[in-house]
C-alpha cells in the first residue's frame, strides 16, 4: 500500500515537473522561513465552547412525511400539526440539513444545534399546490415550509421530495416550474420509482422501466 502510494506521488511530481509552463528558475523559492512567515499558528479553543461535544455516532434524524391535509390520519399532517411539528424542532435547537449533505457527510450544522433532514414521498398535489392566483398554498408543504423559514431564518429551508411520475404534484403543466422552484430555493428532489413501484418484489419488468431516469436519490 505504502509503496503504490509512493510510485503515484512519483508520477505525480513527474507529471507536474512535466508539464509546468514556468522555467524552474523562474519559480519563487520555497523554503521553510517562508512557511514559517505565512503560517501563523492560532489557537482557536478560546473561540469554541469546548464543553459541547459533536455527536460522532454518525444518526441523524430522517422525517418522512407524506401528505398535509384538513384532517389528521395515519398518512396525514395537518397544517397546523406540521407547523407545531417544525416549531417543536425549531425550540429543541434541531435544524434542518439537506439529505444531499447528509450522503455526502457534509454537516455544517451549528455547534450547539442537531441536524435533522425533512423528507416528503409521492409527490402529492397537497405538498406544492398552486393556487388559481398564482401563489404557493400557504397550506400545503412547500407554502408552510417556506413561511417557517421565513418567520425563522436560521431554520434552514431544506427538504427532499421523492416524486413519482407522471404528473409530479398533480397539478397539470406546473411539474417543470415546481422542480425548478425546489432545486432554486437549495431543496432537494428524490426519485421514488415511476409508478410508486415496490421494488422489494420483483416484477419480471426491467428496473429501469420503473425508475424514469437517473436518481441522486431513491426512496423504495
Ligand atoms: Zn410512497
Amino acid at each position: 500500500m505504502k509503496k503504490n502510494l509512493l510510485i503515484a506521488l512519483l508520477i505525480m511530481l513527474t507529471t507536474l515537473a512535466g508539464c509546468g509552463n514556468e522555467s524552474p528558475a523562474e519559480a519563487p523559492e520555497l523554503t521553510t522561513e517562508a512557511l514559517d512567515q505565512s503560517v501563523e499558528p492560532q489557537d482557536l479553543r478560546d473561540q469554541v465552547d469546548l464543553s459541547l461535544k459533536p455527536d460522532e455516532s454518525g444518526r441523524i434524524m430522517i422525517l418522512m412525511y407524506h401528505n398535509i391535509g384538513e384532517e389528521e390520519k395515519e398518512w396525514v399532517r395537518t397544517p397546523e400539526n406540521f407547523l407545531r411539528d417544525m416549531t417543536v424542532l425549531y425550540e429543541k435547537g434541531y435544524r434542518p440539513i439537506s439529505l444531499r449533505d447528509y450522503a455526502k457527510g457534509y454537516i455544517d450544522t451549528e455547534q450547539g444545534f442537531t441536524p435533522v433532514v425533512l423528507t416528503f414521498d409521492d409527490g402529492n398535489r397537497n405538498n406544492f399546490r398552486y393556487l388559481d392566483s398564482g401563489e404557493i398554498d400557504p397550506r400545503s408543504a412547500v407554502g408552510l415550509l417556506l413561511a417557517f423559514h421565513e418567520s425563522h431564518p436560521d431554520f434552514p429551508l431544506e427538504a427532499t421530495f421523492f416524486l413519482n411520475g407522471p404528473g409530479v404534484f398533480q397539478q397539470k403543466g406546473t411539474e417543470e416550474q415546481k422542480i425548478q422552484f425546489l432545486l432554486e430555493r437549495g431543496m432537494d428532489v428524490g426519485n421514488h420509482t415511476l409508478e410508486h413501484a415496490n421494488l422489494s418484489k420483483p416484477t419480471g419488468r426491467r428496473f429501469s422501466d420503473k425508475s424514469g431516469g437517473r436518481p441522486y436519490f431513491w426512496r423504495i
